[in-house]
């Protein structure tokens, strides 16, 4: 897995068409491929999925695709995509330009072929993807859109109504325990915070909506479990072990800064990292920042220092990227609501912070210090708390999500 992981990861891509042939009972489709800057070839969704009799349609940080009444999940700007309940890598991420959704031409040339064998060939040579098997004599019509059933993928429905001793309100089953770790502390300040007050820098931004972020979980019925509470600091490597076997998610809580550059002040906005190697030179810088905080700790000798190697060979990898992947795009959802900033996305980066948690993990950075706006924003009370309780709504809708899914909405009292 991790060599096949790495292979993608490396592999360039081949040479691309200029347009894909899409050849059904219902006729020939030309799509055109789009290159942009020496980046992966992409195709424009809606008329693709149109030539599939198929759908596609955004939700939040994702790309919903239809094809044969399967539903595939692709993230936005992060190379991943979920299918029956599998996180799976991309060379290219799906992504969104003046409204309209691109799909990585990977998708038509090697998932779709691979996910239905029976159903469909590419041949290369011609650029062309041909419909075979049994549906070619029916002719078949057009499918109707299904967005119904994809929505219902993090949408609660028919659970339980609440009132039960084991309920919460909000229909949560008691006993949910969440990590929530203030990124840096003690020796560590982080990012020097430009345009905090005096004397404020990352690392006590990040305490500040940690507690904050503490007692909106703990309004909603669930438990958490701080990495710190004071400014100490933590090693990067010990902060995932609070989130156990007892642990349902880790949360850390990071603010953003550009190095000084021309016009550095003006990016601002947040985006939610989950755990897989970075893949945009944004995302390596990000991560980068982040893990640089190794050079406080004592024993740099204990810390990791084997790359995506060791980050992939302690996880449950398809579980946790897509449980990871999930949460990371509600969180971007509800931060939407309250944020003044743009929402920069879902995004992959290879956290250490991230790599010991035994449970989905996401790391939100929650703005720009580098930014008047953002800085004014995360370091204010009032808005602290919206950011806090943004996160706190994120963390109950996706565990809502997976009680129905995994099934422990209807069966009362299971834990898991
Ligand atoms: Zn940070």
């Amino acid at each position: 897995m991790i060599a096949l992981l790495l292979g993608l990861f490396v592999a360039a891509p081949p040479r691309a068409p200029l347009a894909i042939t899409i050849s059904t009972a219902r006729g020939d489709a030309r799509v055109p491929v789009r290159t942009v800057r020496g980046g992966a070839p992409l195709v424009p969704a809606a008329p693709l999925l149109a030539a599939l009799g198929g759908s596609v349609r955004r939700d939040g940080g994702w790309a919903d695709v239809t094809v044969a009444r399967e539903e595939f999940a692709l993230l936005l700007d992060a190379p991943w995509f979920v299918f029956a309940g599998h996180a799976e890598p991309l060379a290219a991420s799906a992504t969104v330009s003046r409204d309209s959704i691109f799909l990585p031409l990977q998708f038509v040339v090697e998932v779709l072929p691979r996910v239905f064998a029976e159903r469909y060939r590419y041949d290369g040579d011609a650029a062309r993807l041909v419909e075979i098997g049994p549906q070619l004599a029916g002719a078949a019509p057009a499918e109707p859109p299904a967005p119904r059933a994809v929505a219902d993928r993090r949408t609660a429905v028919d659970r339980p109504p609440p009132g039960g001793g084991d309920r919460l309100p909000s229909g949560l089953r008691r006993g949910h325990v969440v990590a929530v770790d203030a990124g840096h502390g003690g020796v560590d300040p982080g990012n020097p915070g430009l345009f905090f007050p005096r004397g404020t820098r990352e690392k006590d931004v990040t305490l500040q909506v940690a507690l904050l972020l503490r007692q909106e979980l703990k309004a909603r019925g669930i438990g958490v479990r701080m990495t710190r509470t004071t400014d100490t600091l933590i090693a990067l490597g010990d902060r995932g072990r609070y989130c156990t076997q007892d642990c349902d998610l880790f949360v850390s809580l990071h603010v953003n800064s550009l190095p000084r550059r021309s016009g550095y002040t003006a990016m601002r906005g947040f985006e939610t990292y989950f755990l897989a190697e970075a893949r945009t030179e944004d995302a390596a810088r990000v991560a980068k920042v982040e893990n640089d905080a190794v050079r406080f700790e004592a024993t740099p000798e204990d810390t990791p220092t084997g790359g995506l190697d060791f980050i992939l060979k302690d996880l449950q990898l398809n579980e946790h990227l897509r449980e990871s992947a999930q949460f990371a795009a509600i969180v971007q959802d509800k931060l939407g609501n309250v944020h003044a900033g743009p929402d920069r996305g879902v995004k992959q980066a290879g956290f250490m912070v991230l790599t010991t948690a035994r449970r989905p993990a996401v790391l939100v950075e929650m703005g720009y210090s580098t930014n008047p706006d953002d800085g004014r924003f995360l370091s204010t009370p009032s808005t602290q708390r919206k950011l806090a309780s943004a996160i706190a709504d994120a963390v109950v809708d996706y565990l809502i999500d997976y009680e129905r899914r995994s099934g422990t909405a209807a069966d009362s009292g299971e834990g898991r």
